[in-house]
């Protein structure tokens, strides 16, 4: 790539304030940015869909580490500095103006590597719906995402925590999920009141027989009522409590002693029996 002015120099002469509505803090760090796109592995000659470049910062690195990138941004004042940085790239970086939320994603592409430093809000409702749904493998190969720490230890919770919880269970029945690394809340301009982290999630084979939304449902009762015994909290879900007893799960367990396989387990049983 050319050589390109510092961030700050394009945040400046782009009158790119951080809106708090759009969720903005920017990170400016190259060093601590080439550690974030190192996190999926070699992007040599890879695809990449960014959701949120802001000013660049994340997309620079991912360039810079080999990768052609498509990106997605709704704040129009960005869209100026994202051109100059793909015409410094070389025709390697695509943007598309709008809401992630409501863009049709690159799937057309062909496995892409997904990354993103969102707002917790959209963040967390991409993650939700990419992780989501029955049709597995996905289009995506791996998702490298900021989130506030707290939610990245909901992500990757173990069972018996108190963070673990419905989005342990959906990062982790088909994916193997890991917090990849900590990032200090000084790192961002402007910081946010809370520390974040990247986690990092992989597909793996979903197991047979179990249906995303019967998984789903089961977890979003479980959950719903955590600190009840699973007989109470189970109750209103039709054949719930019948497939926890055939798969020989105490029903005076709570939610979160349950291991994913266990959920899964249940939730399998459920879809044979209906
Ligand atoms: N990736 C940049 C970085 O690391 O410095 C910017 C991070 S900032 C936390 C989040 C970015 O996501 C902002 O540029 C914001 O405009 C953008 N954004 C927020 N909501 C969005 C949405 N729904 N669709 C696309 N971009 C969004």
């Amino acid at each position: 790539m050319k050589d390109l002015p510092p961030l700050r120099d394009v945040i400046a002469r782009h009158g790119l304030s951080a809106s708090k509505a759009l969720g903005q803090n920017f990170l400016l760090d190259e060093q601590l940015l080439d550690r974030i796109a190192r996190v999926p592995g070699s992007l040599e000659g890879a695809r990449v869909y960014e959701v949120g470049p802001g000013p660049g910062g994340l997309t620079r690195a991912l360039l810079r580490a080999g990768a052609d990138v498509v990106a997605v941004e709704r704040d129009r004042r960005c869209l100026v500095p994202l051109a100059e940085l793909g015409e410094a790239s070389g025709g390697r970086l695509r943007v598309i103006e709008g809401d992630a939320l409501e863009v049709d994603e690159p799937s057309e592409v062909g496995p892409a590597h997904i990354a993103a430093n969102l707002p917790y809000n959209v963040g967390t409702a991409l993650l939700v719906r990419w992780l989501g749904g029955e049709a597995w493998p996905p289009w995506w190969r791996s998702l490298t995402l900021m989130f506030q720490l707290e939610v990245a230890e909901r992500i990757v919770a173990a069972p018996g925590t108190s963070a673990y919880g419905r989005l342990a269970v959906l990062a982790q029945w088909r994916s193997a999920a890991r917090l990849a690394m900590k990032v200090h809340r000084s790192a961002f301009v402007p910081p946010p009141k809370v520390m974040s982290a990247v986690v990092h999630i992989e597909p793996r084979p979903a197991p047979e027989g179990v249906s995303a939304r019967t998984l789903e449902a089961l977890t979003a009762a479980a959950f719903g009522q955590r600190r009840k015994m699973l007989r109470q909290s189970l109750k209103p879900l039709p054949g719930a409590l019948d497939a926890l007893a055939d798969v020989g799960i105490d029903s005076a367990r709570r939610a979160e002693t349950l291991s994913v396989a266990e959920f899964v387990a249940v939730a399998r049983r459920m879809g044979e029996a209906a």
